[in-house]
């Protein structure tokens, strides 16, 4: 009986709502630890593994030779590729596809790639809306490694310098 009165006294003065207040004026002068997102934007670490992209050299030409490495480390059997051997005996794709839904991020084809082809950009901004959105072929990861060359390159560069 006796508790029911103090919270009832309690709850007459107040005494909650002030001690809310209290810790907003607590924190109203602190330094603040939330972003305007998508104004502002927290640091990213340059081996952050977003948006796959097939890159090119600077001549324009596709890096991939097919070797097939990266869909065979892959463990969520998301790469699907298929080649073949051009007239001057180098081999490309004629498929690469990648399948967002089964990728888990790994990393594993970016590592296992000989010639710095496949690369995770730190591009993390997307969506789809359709199941075939959510697959990435050659034409997309080609487009997508054109688009972020400069960060990509600036990225592996911070990242040889951790090394
Ligand atoms: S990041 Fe990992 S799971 Fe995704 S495609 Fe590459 S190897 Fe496969
Ligand atoms: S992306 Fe790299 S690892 Fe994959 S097939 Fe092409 S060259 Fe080989």
């Amino acid at each position: 009986m006796m508790k029911r009165i103090i919270e009832y006294l309690r709850s007459l003065m107040l005494l909650e709502l002030l001690a809310g207040m209290g810790l907003t004026m607590r924190h109203f002068f602190r330094p603040r630890i939330t972003i305007n997102y998508p104004e502002e934007k927290t640091p990213k670490s340059p081996r952050f593994r977003g948006l796959h992209a097939l890159r090119r050299y600077p001549n324009g030409e596709e890096r991939c030779i097919a070797c097939k490495l990266c869909e065979a480390v892959c463990p969520a059997l998301a790469i699907t590729i298929e080649s073949t051997q051009r007239e001057d005996g180098s081999r490309r794709t004629t498929k690469y596809d990648i399948d967002l839904f089964k990728c888990i991020y790994c990393g594993y084809c970016e590592e296992s790639c000989p010639v710095d082809s496949i690369v995770l950009t730190d591009f993390l901004e997307y969506h789809m809306e359709t199941r075939e959105e959510g697959i990435l072929t050659k034409e997309k990861l080609l487009a997508i490694g054109d688009r972020f060359e400069d960060e990509i390159a600036e990225n592996r560069n911070k990242d040889a310098a951790y090394r």
